[in-house]
């Protein structure tokens, strides 16, 4: 296997990556940097000369050899075969969130001319973060020159964060291939290069650059073509779609802000992207002021909490999901029949704690099949058992036969609790664990569906990780796996597989299969409250 190529401009940053890998022990014959002169000439006439050798056509060139002829550069990068590129160094920051030692990781480079896309920002990022550096990611423009106080706005409004003098011309040599750029910052449009603050900040970024360099290796070992096979169905169920339309009616319909009691759905992109539209979400009702609309999340409420809102006169929504309520109902059935109600659930989910508030003093939790020796019925007789929407089956069916076992008479649901979106997420994980060498499952870590994912193709015999999105995967699981297996649960947001699939594709080629198990039609009609828009 060829060694990486780490190119640093500097002598300096040259020394600071090579520092960073003798300290975790990466051998050169794994990563190896070369210094490739200051500047875009350089950074050119080292890209081409880098291809040449590398086509076998010449010997390879020094970094100082001169301005390249671009012309000859062109029609040398034309012959050129994909290859992977990383670029270390210092830069500038034009953000103003970024801070002297702060690491961009780009996710683009563009020099107005050259632009060269680098899909794998993310994942290098995550690891960046996880090494304890503070971490941005965003384009990066390639100049020609030093930028001088007053001239950092100009370059910000093209959208880059960070600027540099080689990192365009360098990623030429990548030919198309996997490219990445880590630039440690130096100076900020406050205190510009050219400031008494110079050799400071440059040390600071050297010693950030230093510790981002094993990461680099990491990026390394990770590159490599992929199939991935995509779950389907896979993210939002009906239940969910239908709990984030509610909360953005009522915004559209009541202003902001309107309080949603607890998470609406279990996903921190979700929830991110309500309270930047208004809305502001909250653990209990006590912390909702008089007077303001509420909603109610899609995990559903128990009785008090609704008859608190009454007491207190707050206007709410219920976005409580309808697979969700139709358990809350058997619950009353059954206990106003007079049985005990096993619910079969995780303890401290909010839909465990609604549905067991329906009726507390006929009910009880089961987690577990240990758990059904501690059932206590009064007529062992009238044994009823619901169980939680997004159980995984194989787990819950055990818990079933077990009460089944001691109480033969015991009766279930009409028909299941295991709602429809669980169910077929489920079979879908597992065929795609069967040809998967991993899994990665987009979730949030509170989301009870999509920690069910996980442990299903675990049961498979695949390795499995729950990710919020790209930057959580660690680059080491992706290291000689060729084929990965993405599924979503029900509350993660279509566009997270999206990016998922996206940062894959900036390590290598991707082939991406769908493999369907089911096909879903499921809607659930709005709340009365929301059904009738406003008038414009
Ligand atoms: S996972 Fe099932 S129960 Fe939960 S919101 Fe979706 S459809 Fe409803």
């Amino acid at each position: 296997m060829k060694p990486l190529t780490v190119c640093a401009p500097l002598r300096v940053e040259a020394s600071a990556l090579r520092r960073g890998l003798r300290a975790a022990s990466i051998p050169e014959a794994q990563v190896r940097v070369v210094r490739t002169g200051y500047g875009p000439a350089r950074a050119a006439a080292w890209a081409a000369d880098a291809v040449l050798a590398d086509s076998g056509l010449a010997e390879s060139g020094s970094a100082d050899s001169g301005a390249a002829d671009s012309g000859l550069a062109q029609s040398r990068l034309a012959l050129s075969a994909p290859r992977e590129i990383a670029v270390g160094g210092v830069g500038g920051a034009l953000s103003a969130d970024l801070r002297v030692g702060d690491v961009v990781v780009a996710s683009r480079v563009s020099d107005g001319s050259v632009t060269v896309e680098c899909p794998s920002a993310p994942l290098l990022a995550g690891e960046l973060r996880r090494a304890g550096l503070r971490v941005t990611t965003g384009p990066v423009a390639t100049v020609d020159r030093l930028v001088r106080q007053g001239e950092h706005a100009a370059l910000a409004a093209t959208g880059a964060i960070a600027v540099d003098m080689e990192s365009a011309p360098l990623l030429t040599a990548a030919a198309g291939g996997p490219a990445v750029v880590v630039r440690a910052i130096s100076d900020t449009p406050g205190h510009p290069i050219v400031s008494p603050r110079t050799v400071s900040g440059g040390i600071t970024a050297l010693r950030s650059l230093r510790q981002a360099a094993p990461a680099l290796a990491r990026w390394a070992a990770a590159v490599g073509p992929r199939q991935v096979l995509l779950a389907s169905p896979r993210s939002f169920c009906a239940g969910v779609e239908r709990a984030i339309e509610i909360v953005e009616l009522a915004l559209e319909q009541y202003g902001a802000p309107v309080y949603v009691r607890k998470q609406i759905v279990h996903n921190a992109t979700v929830v991110a992207d309500l309270e930047r539209a208004g809305a502001i979400f909250v653990d209990e009702l006590s912390e909702v002021p008089d007077g303001a609309n509420v909603v109610f999340s899609a995990h559903g409420v128990s009785p008090d909490v609704r008859e608190e809102a009454a007491r207190r006169n707050l206007a709410t929504v219920d976005a409580t999901c309808p697979l969700v309520a139709k358990v809350h109902a058997e619950a009353r059935r059954f206990a106003s029949d007079g049985y005990l109600v096993a619910l079969i659930g995780h303890a401290g989910h909010e839909e465990v704690e609604g549905t067991l508030g329906e009726a507390p003093a006929s009910m009880a939790l089961v987690e577990s099949v240990a758990d059904v020796a501690g059932l206590r019925p009064a007529d062992s007789g009238k044994v009823a058992y619901l169980m939680q929407t997004t159980l995984a089956a194989d787990e819950a069916s055990s818990i079933v036969d077990a009460i089944a076992d001691r109480f033969p008479a015991a009766t279930g649901p009409g028909s299941d609790d295991i709602c429809y979106a669980t169910t077929n997420r489920q079979r879908a994980v597992r065929a795609i664990a069967a040809e998967s060498d991993l899994v990665l499952v987009a979730g949030s870590a509170n989301s009870s569906n999509s920690l069910r994912l996980v442990e299903t193709a675990e049961r498979v015999g695949t390795k499995a990780y729950l990710v919020d999105g790209p930057e959580d995967i660690q680059l080491d699981w992706l290291a000689g796996v060729s084929t990965v297996g993405i599924a979503a649960g029900a509350s993660a947001p279509p566009a997270i597989v999206g990016q998922i699939v996206a940062a894959l594709g900036g390590l290598g080629e991707v082939q991406t299969k769908d493999v369907v198990v089911a096909t879903e039609s499921v809607q659930f009609g709005l709340p009365k409250e929301l059904r009738q828009r406003p008038a414009n």
